[in-house]
């Protein structure tokens, strides 16, 4: 057992208002820079829709990820060999195109029009050629054109549902979205590592942040490629890459990212998981229906001595081994088992955990008492008016049984709150309900406390910055294990 520690995260779907103040945090911090308009290292897109960049899940266009090959993985479309061969026309790179031209306004116009009949305007602007321009597309396109069918129909996840299932879904009075905020996902496997010429991506030792070099960077930009969630930006005026860097200096001093601390809907949770190294390779192998499993058992449990000894042996401070107990991401993924990696058959292992939307159930009030189970005790999930298969599509590999079981445990905590605090659901409903999902009470309150009243202290538990572990855990190695490209570097002793 090899015990690593990682800074991982939870964004809980219900709670997205869309806000985007989070891509404005970031985007004011951190890509507020000539080169790097177009950039969202924090981007918040509509589902179902295309997304940004446009159609990122497709990985038919952009040949991201990684790929099964037995009983190991190789990387799809980067990699040394395949990344020579697309050296000087490299046709799975997304183009601007693709995520959007930037562009600004002509503000001073409207103070220096002449007089006349008409209002001044702003034109817009392109930030990258300075010319006037006619704005076709933005991060959040999807979300300004209101979940538009137009856009709604071409989300690559359509694909996994019949035409017919597609018309139904489309009734007006059955349509819906919902937000899915995106970062960098800090991955256990990150293919952007692995596919760098340069060696510039790395993995860092104390935290599982994934970095950039910007010395060693040489623009070769098959991490954009490499990411299948298109987290990896090309600066066009530096010649380097760039990625989300979870605001690092922040961590290092106790403070949530910034994307975090704005949150306005309070989605956002964030704490340390204790993993086992010497599982990567084997975990990412696995067929695809049984991905999401091997991924929730690479993660440890820490409160179990033998990983805490194992995890002390590796140089693993207690003050992270503390983290890792209190851990809301520790809860929300491992314990309680309500959120779930997004699109995990990319075989990145990525360490952003989603609970999924619990999507609009109607239920009904008879004699006073409100009951939600009109078709069978779990007939509103069944009915869901996202289709289970789009929902396991984009968070379970396909796996519907999966994606059902959260959303009744989510089920099950809104019904047992609604009958402590209202007391007009069917008793019999609550008991059936913590019986099949086999959750007592305290633990539905729990799960209510940390989804609603948390204090800031409980949704970000963040541990002691420990430099001393400082080293490039995981960078580009080549030929380390086997053919995929990556691998761990020894860890020196704790206090070198
Ligand atoms: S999401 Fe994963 S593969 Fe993509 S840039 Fe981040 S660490 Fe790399
Ligand atoms: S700030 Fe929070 S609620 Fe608003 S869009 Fe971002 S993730 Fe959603």
């Amino acid at each position: 057992m090899d015990v690593r520690s990682q800074v991982s995260m939870v964004f809980h779907l219900d709670k997205c208002i869309g806000c985007h103040t989070c891509s404005i945090a970031c985007k004011n911090i951190w890509t507020d820079r000539k080169g790097a308009e177009y950039m969202w290292w924090n981007n918040v897109e509509t589902k179902p829709g295309t997304g940004y960049p446009t159609k990122w899940e497709d990985q038919n266009i952009y040949q991201g990820g990684w790929e099964r090959n037995g009983d190991s993985v190789s990387l799809k479309g980067a990699g040394k060999l395949r990344g020579l061969k697309n050296i000087f026309h490299n046709p799975y790179m997304p183009v601007l195109d693709d995520y959007y031209e930037p562009w600004t306004y002509k503000y001073q116009d409207l103070f220096t029009a002449p007089e006349g009949n008409d209002q001044p305007t702003a034109r817009p602007v392109s930030l990258v050629t300075g010319e006037t321009m006619d704005v076709k597309a933005g991060p959040n396109w999807d979300d300004d054109l209101g979940g538009s069918p137009d856009y709604a129909r071409q989300d690559v996840n359509m694909q996994k549902l019949t035409p017919a299932e597609q018309e139904v879904m489309f009734q007006l009075e059955r349509m819906t979205l919902h937000y899915l905020p995106r970062i960098c996902n800090h991955c256990l496997n990150p293919a952007c590592v692995a596919s760098c010429p340069s060696g510039a991506l790395y993995k860092r030792g104390e935290d599982g942040v994934v970095l950039i070099n910007q010395e060693r960077c040489r623009a070769w930009r098959m991490c954009v490629t490499a990411c299948p969630y298109k987290k990896s930006y090309y600066n066009w005026h530096t010649g380097k890459s760039e990625k989300c860097v979870l605001c690092y200096p922040r961590l290092e001093s106790g403070q949530a990212p910034a994307c975090f601390h704005s949150c306005v809907g309070r989605i956002r949770y964030l704490g340390v998981m204790l993993y086992d190294a010497d599982k990567i390779e084997a975990v990412a192998s696995v067929p695809e229906d049984q991905i999401v499993q091997a991924q929730m058992d690479i993660y440890l449990d820490p409160f179990d001595p033998k990983v805490i000894e194992e995890a002390k042996k590796n140089g693993i401070a207690d003050s992270t081994i503390e983290a890792a107990q209190k851990s809301p991401v520790y809860k929300f993924v491992k314990l309680w088992k309500l959120a779930l990696p997004l699109h995990p058959e990319f075989r990145t292992l990525p360490n952003l955990f989603y609970v999924p939307a619990l999507l609009p159930s109607v239920g009904t009030v008879n004699n006073g008492i409100y009951n939600s189970n009109t078709n069978g005790l779990w007939g509103g999930i069944d009915t869901t008016r996202l289709p289970m298969k789009y929902l396991a599509s984009l968070f379970s590999a396909g796996n519907t049984e999966t994606v059902a079981e959260v959303l009744k445990r989510l089920m099950t905590v809104r019904w047992h709150r609604r009958n402590v605090t209202v007391g007009d659901v069917d008793e019999k409903t609550v008991n059936a309900a913590l019986e099949d999902t086999k959750m007592d009470t305290a633990t539905a309150d729990a799960i209510f406390r940390l989804t609603t009243l948390a204090t800031f202290d409980e949704r970000f538990v963040i541990p002691p910055a420990h430099r001393e572990e400082s080293i490039e855990m995981l960078e580009n190695t080549g030929d380390v294990k086997g053919n995929t490209g990556f691998g761990f570097k020894e860890r020196p002793a704790r206090g070198l």
